[in-house]
């Protein structure tokens, strides 16, 4: 893999990230984290500021999820991922997958 085929986050539904902003995400990078089967988005943070990038969406900047079908050397192959509410508070990536 190679830098310029970094995934980007094509969609965010959680609308309390201060990262967030109309459904888009603009960390500079997210980081997909936390327990097995759990893909946790741990860039969440709920304040009532907004901030980030405004003109640049969120790209994955890392992922801990090895088991994931897209997962390369602890790097995102997916060519994009979707983050959403997975339960009421937890921010997941919704494009983790398992065989
Ligand atoms: S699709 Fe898989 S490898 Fe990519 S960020 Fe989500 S959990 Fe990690």
């Amino acid at each position: 893999m190679i830098r310029s085929d970094i995934s980007k986050v094509s969609e965010c539904s959680v609308a309390d990230c201060a990262y967030n902003q109309a459904e888009a995400c603009h960390a500079g990078a997210v980081t997909i984290a936390g327990p097995s089967g759990h893909a946790g988005c741990v860039t969440f943070i709920p304040l009532t500021v907004k901030g980030g990038f405004a003109q640049s969406t969120a790209a994955v900047g890392a992922c801990q999820h090895l088991e994931c079908t897209y997962n390369a050397d602890l790097e995102c192959g997916a060519p994009a991922i979707k983050v959403g509410l997975r339960g009421a508070t937890e921010a997941d990536c919704l494009t983790y997958a398992t065989a």
